[in-house]
This record gives structure tokens, C-alpha cells and sequence, in this order.
């Protein structure tokens, strides 16, 4: 049987790389909108890991199929962690990046380089058929820019500086960004430990065999 994956996001550029990285995966994958699913979801989790098996599981109980959530977001150090779980939220939902963006950049004002270090990070849920949850995260380490670089990406990728690249991760190819990105090595792990699970790992074998 071919499994379904739905994606519960609606962020447009989080589907785009969800979509690049299981292609190889042989499923069906969804987003909450090819789904016909619409639900509104209160992310009142204290962690990225909590929020998103809030997410994967309020999609969960509309459809049965196998649904993919992930719960992401900036940490800066100097800020103390902000703006972490918040960071969709930050300064408030409708605020453009262009603002969010300059803003942290003001707030680091003064800060040392060595106090510049930042992290994306990313937790991924997954709720199985049956109801069983995974859960995997990835992070990816950086300095917040000194001015917004790069047009690629989304959210507060132009202020984020990839020292190994010498680039902020809005300028690196979307190929790239995949390779070493928080939502990339969480969703990489996510697929191992699907294809662990019986019943789902035809489809994952199939992949790797070609066949
Ligand atoms: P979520 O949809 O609640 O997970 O919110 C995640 C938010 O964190 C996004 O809206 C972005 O602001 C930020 N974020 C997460 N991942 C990335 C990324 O890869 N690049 C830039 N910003 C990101």
C-alpha cells in the first residue's frame, strides 16, 4: 500500500524543502492544503519538540495518514534564546522579515563577534497510522550578519551567516542549504526512523534499491 505523508504547515517555504528532501521517499506527499485539511492549531508547547506533536497530531486526528510536522525557529545567544519558539511570532505575525530581521541586528548592537552565535533548530513529529510518535531534531550553527544578505531561503535566512561558506544562508543554493540546514538533518534522521518501522519501510527500501 502506498502511504500518504502530509506536511502540516502552511508555510510555503518550509513545504518547498520538506517536498525536496522525501521526493526520494516513494509517498505521496501533501501539504495540508492538498490534503483538504484546514484545522487551527494553538502551539502552546514550551519546547520546538512539544510543538510539534501538537501539530502533527491535530492533523492527525482529521486524516489517519501518516503526518509530518515540524516545529522550527532562531535561537540567539546574546538574546538570551530569543526569539526561539516564538520566532514565527516574533514582533508580531504580519511584521515583515525586512523589520524582524533588522531588528535583531539593532539588538545586537555592541555585541562582541564571539557573542553573535545563533542556531537554527528544528524538531520533527511524526504520528503513524496507528498513532505511534517519533520525534527527531537537528541544528545548525551561525553568527547573526552584520546587514541582510541573500535573497534565497525564507524567514530570517539573510541574517544568518554561515561562517564555513563566508554567506549569510539566504545566499547559498536551496542544494545546499538542504545538506547542512536544522530542518534538513531533522528530516533526514525522521526518514531513517520511518524506514525502521515495518509496514512503512517498502516504500523506503524501494528508494534505496531503486527497485
Ligand atoms: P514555525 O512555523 O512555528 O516552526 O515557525 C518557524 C519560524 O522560524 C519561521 O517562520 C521562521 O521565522 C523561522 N525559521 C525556521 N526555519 C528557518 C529557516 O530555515 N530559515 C529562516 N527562518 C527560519
Amino acid at each position: 500500500m502506498k502511504h500518504k505523508i502530509i506536511v502540516a504547515t502552511g508555510n510555503a517555504g518550509k513545504m518547498r524543502e520538506f517536498r525536496m528532501i522525501l521526493e526520494g521517499l516513494g509517498l505521496e506527499i501533501l501539504s495540508m492544503k492538498d490534503a483538504g485539511v484546514s484545522v487551527d492549531i494553538v502551539e502552546n508547547g514550551t519546547t520546538f519538540a512539544e510543538n510539534a506533536e501538537i501539530k502533527a497530531m491535530a492533523v492527525w486526528k482529521q486524516t489517519g495518514d501518516i503526518v509530518l510536522a515540524d516545529d522550527s525557529g532562531l535561537v540567539v545567544d546574546y538574546l538570551g534564546g530569543e526569539p526561539g519558539i516564538y520566532s514565527a511570532r516574533y514582533l508580531g505575525e504580519d511584521t515583515s522579515y525586512e523589520v524582524k530581521n533588522q531588528v535583531i541586528i539593532d539588538r545586537l548592537e555592541g555585541a562582541k563577534e564571539e557573542e553573535r552565535t545563533a542556531r537554527f533548530v528544528c524538531a520533527i513529529a511524526a504520528v503513524l497510522p496507528d498513532g505511534r510518535v517519533l520525534h527527531t531534531e537537528g541544528t545548525v550553527e551561525g553568527l547573526i550578519a552584520h546587514r541582510p544578505a541573500g535573497n534565497g531561503g525564507f524567514g530570517y535566512d539573510p541574517i544568518f551567516y554561515l561562517p564555513e561558506y563566508g554567506m549569510t544562508s539566504a545566499e547559498i543554493s536551496a542544494e545546499e542549504k538542504n545538506g547542512i540546514s536544522h530542518r534538513g538533518k531533522a528530516l533526514r534522521a525522521m526518514e531513517q526512523l520511518l524506514g525502521n518501522v515495518s509496514g512503512l519501510a517498502v516504500d523506503v527500501t524501494r528508494r534505496h534499491t531503486g527497485r
